[in-house]
């Protein structure tokens, strides 16, 4: 493996309840074969994230009583007018609960590091690498420092939220960015998102490409 490129592969959120349980993304389990052969792959780093939430956490429509996906405004947790809409979700991913968990069949035992995101009760993370307000980062930005990491390749759960929020902060950390697109699902069918990434910069791949751009370097 050369200097000028170092890989490390993003797996997001490969969780049970993202796949069988609360929050399940229609398609989720077809793609963990595609991540796990991606797994195999001398990638620098192999990193995933998890949701990780507080059994109250900001994002559940129970803690505000209110509809489940509906929406809502949230304020910049440091006063002023700035503010985000924030989709309300069902109860997931809650720390060390069963549905916070792999799903069942990733190997899960290839991965050199695992992020935990969405701990603090009042802020939501879509991105593995930091809150929508820039106030804190993950673990993440300082992992792929340490491998000197060039490119990221980023596969998992959803296309529209997580692994979209995380792509997009990739090409602001200043990483040559992919996204596989044959492992990855998301939550709505519109397809916006790739788009939406393109025009920041992602690259789109499909696991083939990959595994031929992996194994060459
Ligand atoms: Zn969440």
């Amino acid at each position: 493996m050369n200097t000028t490129f170092r890989p490390a592969l993003l797996v997001i959120d490969m969780q049970y309840d993202f796949v069988h349980g609360s929050l399940a993304v229609e398609g989720g389990h077809s793609i963990i074969d595609t991540v796990n052969l991606l797994l195999a792959l001398p990638f620098v780093a192999k990193i995933a994230s998890k949701d990780y939430h507080p059994p109250n956490h900001i994002s559940f429509a129970e803690t505000h009583q209110k509809p489940v996906f509906s929406k809502i405004r949230l304020l910049h947790p440091d006063g002023g007018e700035e503010s985000l809409e924030q989709v309300l979700w069902p109860v997931h991913c809650v720390a060390d609960t069963p549905g916070s968990e792999f799903v069942e069949g990733l190997h899960s035992g290839a991965l050199t590091s695992i992020v935990h995101k969405g701990t603090h009760p009042s802020i939501e993370m879509y991105s593995a690498f930091r809150d929508p307000w820039h106030l804190e980062n993950t673990v993440l930005p300082s992992v792929l420092e340490s491998h000197g990491v060039t490119d990221v390749f980023i596969v998992g759960i959803a296309g529209d939220y997580c692994v979209k929020s995380t792509a997009l902060d990739a090409v602001d950390f200043g990483y040559k960015t992919w996204v596989v697109r044959d492992a990855v699902r998301s939550v709505s069918f519109e397809g916006t998102e790739w788009t939406d990434m393109q025009l920041k910069g992602v690259r789109i791949v499909d696991s083939e490409e990959v595994k031929r751009m992996i194994r060459d370097s």
